[in-house]
């Protein structure tokens, strides 16, 4: 049997998906089952930039949260699950 590919929600190809979730929790099912190989390792390069870039601190929920925001921005993941954040005011 073939590799299971997934309709890609960042660049809208037919592609590979990840072998496992890359997180926990609802995001990590998201990005499994949207997300291509190839735009994860673009967004895991362009985390770390801003990772570097605003100083954020992974255990920091406030900069996590910021951090997961981007991610579904940079992805095209609809976001309509926020368990964690509270409310999104601006
Ligand atoms: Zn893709």
């Amino acid at each position: 049997m073939g590799m299971a590919t997934l309709l890609c929600s960042r660049c809208e190809e037919e592609k590979q998906g990840l072998e496992s979730a890359p997180m926990g929790g609802a995001n990590g099912q998201l990005v499994l089952e949207n997300v291509c190989v190839d735009c994860w390792a673009a967004w895991r390069e362009t985390s770390s930039q801003l990772i570097n870039h605003h100083q954020l601190v992974l255990g920091n929920p406030e900069h996590r949260w910021q951090l997961r925001t981007a991610m579904k921005e940079f992805l095209g993941l609809d976001d309509d699950d926020d368990d964690e954040g509270g409310s999104a005011a601006g």
